[in-house]
């Protein structure tokens, strides 16, 4: 896989695509964000890691300059943003037969987005532990560790994985094939719907909310109840594993002092991913037949709250 491209290529795509570009890879930074974007081309990005700041020349367009094909694309926008940039990225002429189109996005249902543009065999999924942040347009803020599992979204085996891999691995960032990404998929999103709108809906870091007593009567609801839409669509999901991933995050040391990202958008301005996470749960529970109360009502209460916040459209 020669060409690579990061479609969407704030925090974390700027993670993924610089650790690959130093790996030697030929990476392009795609994104929508104007002052990011000529910064980039202007001087290269900056790096800010636990031990060092420094400048890395990268190549970044807009997604509408794009007139080249890519083997790989990674998807990392946002998930409500990402319908528009593969269409984008497919009337440009950057998805061939070939490209593998992989994402590493939270949330669900991001296969099923993708499908509407390319075959599912050239979509792949991917989970990270992998964590970025953003100092300003231009300038990546780095540290801690992370894994990545990845597999095909059809589960099919395929040298693009393993040659995907091992792209992943030249760049450091800890990757292994998955049997079954949709467990992945699907634990890390529990975590992000448990947590992302409790922690914002009440105004709390994690640790914050963990200090409260009945927490655990909290994040039942919403874990049986994503536990039951899973099931009807082939995904098993442990009750217990999924409380000690949730709670294995409240530690100050962990994620304990941190407002969810779901927060941070919010106070941003920004819109949320929540339609791919609790939304998405009532919308797949709908269509089944599976009622699912609590995370409907937390969907609503955090569009509630983007009536408030939003004041920007990305
Ligand atoms: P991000 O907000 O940093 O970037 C997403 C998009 O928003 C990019 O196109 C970026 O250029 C744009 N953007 C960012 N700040 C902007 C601003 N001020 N003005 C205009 N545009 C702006 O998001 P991210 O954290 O990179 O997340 C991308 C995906 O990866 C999401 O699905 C997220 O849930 C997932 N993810 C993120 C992390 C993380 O630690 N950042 C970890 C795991 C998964």
């Amino acid at each position: 896989m020669k060409k690579i491209a990061i479609a969407g290529a704030g925090a974390m795509g700027g993670r993924i695509g610089t650790q690959i570009q130093e790996a030697g890879y030929d990476v392009t930074l795609l994104d929508y964000w104007q002052a990011h974007v000529e910064k980039i081309k202007r001087e290269g990005i900056e790096i800010q890691t636990e031990t060092d700041t420094y400048h890395l020349d990268i190549k970044a367009q807009f997604p509408e300059e794009v007139n080249e094909q890519f083997d790989l694309i990674i998807i990392l926008t946002k998930a409500m943003k990402s319908r528009e940039m593969i269409k984008v990225l497919n009337e440009r002429g950057a998805i061939g037969e070939d490209t593998a189109i992989l994402t590493m996005m939270n949330g669900l249902g991001h296969d099923e987005t993708f499908a509407e543009v390319v075959p599912k065999s050239q979509i792949f999924l991917a989970v990270t532990m992998w964590t970025a942040g953003m100092r300003g347009p231009g300038q990546l803020l780095l540290e801690g560790d992370g894994t990545i599992d990845l597999q095909r979204a059809d589960g099919l085996d395929d040298e693009r994985t393993r040659a995907i891999n091992q792209i992943f691995n030249d760049a450091k960032l800890n990757s292994r094939i998955s049997d079954d990404v949709f467990q992945s998929v699907w634990s890390k999103a529990t975590l992000n719907s448990v947590l992302n709108p409790l922690c914002t809906i009440l105004d709390k870091r994690i640790g914050e909310f963990a200090k409260y007593e009945q927490a655990r009567e909290m994040i039942t609801p919403i874990i049986n109840e994503i536990i039951a839409v899973a099931e009807a669509r082939g995904v098993k999901l442990d009750f217990d594993a999924l409380v000690a991933k949730v709670e294995g995050s409240y530690p100050d040391e962990l994620q304990g002092l941190h407002y969810p990202s779901m927060h941070q958008d919010l106070h941003s301005g920004r819109y949320t991913e929540i339609d791919y996470l609790n939304g998405k749960i009532t919308q797949y529970g709908k269509e089944l037949g599976i009622s699912t109360p609590t995370n409907e009502l937390l969907t609503h209460m955090i569009h509630q709250l983007e009536m408030q916040y939003v004041t920007q459209e990305s």
